[in-house]
């Protein structure tokens, strides 16, 4: 989209950074408007009255969301790291309400994890760590070039517990470090946590 083109939200002046819908949105009205719009969704699913038509307007809105809020966290020369977090917060949002229906919480921790890719012709495997744990997944820093949709086999190194999780997006930072979004694809509750007493910290 033409960078030219101003934000859309009234007496905003900056430039536009993302769109939904056609909608274009500075970098700040595109991540508080995303927020907005999952936070809504997250209620109305717990409604009883959530609707086949509502459920395809969420699939619609999460889909573009996760394409623009990928493609902002990758190519925005100008992200600092609250902007950043907030990105990779509402992707995983996203993925999570897509999926599951419903929005987890967050929580900042480090656990030691062994990932393992067995793509043919790329296999590789490592040793890293959480940053960020969610019910349904988690965010990790990742050495190897992972991509959306690679399938991982996760072993936590504390526990020795295993589960199956796919690549749901890829951060590249500087130096080759890398930050990946995770989803478990077989597992409820990888972490062992008891969700309903997480208070979300990021
Ligand atoms: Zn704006």
């Amino acid at each position: 989209m033409a960078k030219t083109e101003p934000c859309t939200v009234l007496g905003c002046e900056k430039a536009a950074a993302a769109s939904l819908d056609g909608v274009s949105f500075c970098q700040e009205h595109f991540i508080s408007t995303c927020y907005k719009e999952i936070d809504r969704y997250a209620h109305l699913v717990r409604e009883a009255g959530f609707r086949r038509t509502a459920a395809e307007s969420m699939h619609h809105f999460l889909t573009e969301c996760t394409r623009q809020a990928t493609d902002l966290s990758q190519h925005a020369e100008e992200l600092d790291n609250l902007a950043r977090a907030r990105l990779l917060d509402i992707l995983l949002s996203a993925a999570d309400l897509s999926r599951h229906l419903r929005r987890s919480p967050r929580k900042v921790a480090t656990l030691l994890l062994r990932l393992h890719c067995e793509k043919p012709g790329r296999a590789w495997e490592e040793e890293t760590k959480t940053r960020v744990l969610s019910r349904h997944g988690a965010l990790l820093e990742c050495q190897h070039p992972a991509q959306s949709g690679d399938a991982l086999l996760v072993l936590r190194l504390d526990s020795g517990r295993q589960a199956l999780a796919r690549v749901v997006w890829c951060h590249q930072k500087e130096e080759g470090r890398r930050e990946i979004g995770i989803e478990f694809l077989d597992c409820d509750n990888f972490w062992e946590l008891d969700w309903s007493v997480v208070e979300t910290t990021v």
